[in-house]
């Protein structure tokens, strides 16, 4: 249990499934003493039933918000703070998790609207969430304080053959996570990157557009990492005292090595 999260108001985006989901049970799980968790995806009734589930486990002492947010959508992110209850508005920890893949396809025969929701989730969504929600942390004492965990992907650093638009917008977190935190240093404001290797979510269902068996057939003869692996990086990074950073951290399975 840490301390350190006691009381903390936590937003995650694409809390409905995989790693966003279990990002919030292990927070509840982790700091169960007035935590405020603010759950955001499109799937609303999804966030309802994790909500309940949350509240089945750990009780009264975190109190749990399930948001409809499409982060690809720049007005509703841009209303998002303002929309929420008074009392849920101070943000302390923004973790963007929200994003997806579409197809496997070679750069020339990539559909526009593959390319077009990529990137509008991925990154542009990202950075729009982080516009939200910075002022909030900017306006705290010492030139501000809070917490921005970005989502990566091995892919950012590693690109694949058929995940050309992907590795693109995640090579884009990379780049826009790094700049943020060099613009942010010597404030309170901690920026920080988590990237997961193979990790067996609903991830893979929406890279073959629902079809199921071709997203199983990723994980033949492997063994991928579970959303709780990433989810417990997440929270490890978010309950380090103040001054520590862990700025930059890659986690895959073993044999993806
Ligand atoms: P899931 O498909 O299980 O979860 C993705 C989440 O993003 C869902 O909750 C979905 O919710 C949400 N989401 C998608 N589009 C939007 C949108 N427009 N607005 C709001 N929420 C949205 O996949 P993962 O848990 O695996 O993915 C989480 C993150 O991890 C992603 O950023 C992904 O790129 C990254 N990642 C995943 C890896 C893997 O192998 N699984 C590897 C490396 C990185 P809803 O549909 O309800 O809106």
């Amino acid at each position: 249990m840490s301390k350190r999260l006691e009381g903390k108001t936590i937003v995650i985006t694409g809390a409905s499934s995989g790693i966003g989901r279990s990002t919030a049970i292990e927070f509840a799980r982790t700091s169960p003493k007035n935590l405020r968790l603010i759950l955001t995806a499109r799937r609303i009734d999804t966030l309802k039933q994790i909500a309940e589930e949350i509240k089945k486990e750990v009780g009264e002492g975190v109190k749990v918000l399930p948001f409809k947010l499409d982060v690809s959508s720049p007005d509703e992110v841009r209303n998002f703070v303002g929309n929420l209850p008074e009392e849920w508005r101070e943000i302390d920890v923004l973790v963007n998790n929200a994003g997806l893949v579409k197809g496997v396809d070679k750069a020339p025969e990539i559909k526009e609207e593959d390319i077009n929701v990529m990137f509008a989730t991925n990154v542009t969504g990202l950075i729009n969430m982080t516009q939200a929600i910075l002022p909030i942390f900017k306006k705290r004492a010492d030139g501000g304080a809070g917490d921005i965990i970005n989502v990566g992907s091995i892919a950012g650093r590693e690109p694949y053959q058929g995940g050309s638009i992907y590795c693109a917008t995640k090579a884009a977190v990379r780049s826009f996570t790094d700049s943020l935190r060099r613009e942010l240093i010597a404030t309170r404001i901690r920026v920080i990157e988590v990237d997961p290797g193979q990790v067996e979510t609903e991830f893979s269902i929406v890279r073959f557009y629902g079809d199921k068996s071709k997203a199983e057939a990723v994980y033949a003869g492997c063994e991928p990492l579970t959303p709780d692996d990433i989810a417990e990086v997440i929270v490890f990074a978010a309950g380090r005292r103040e001054n520590v950073v862990l700025a930059d951290t890659l986690i895959f399975p073993n044999h993806q090595a």
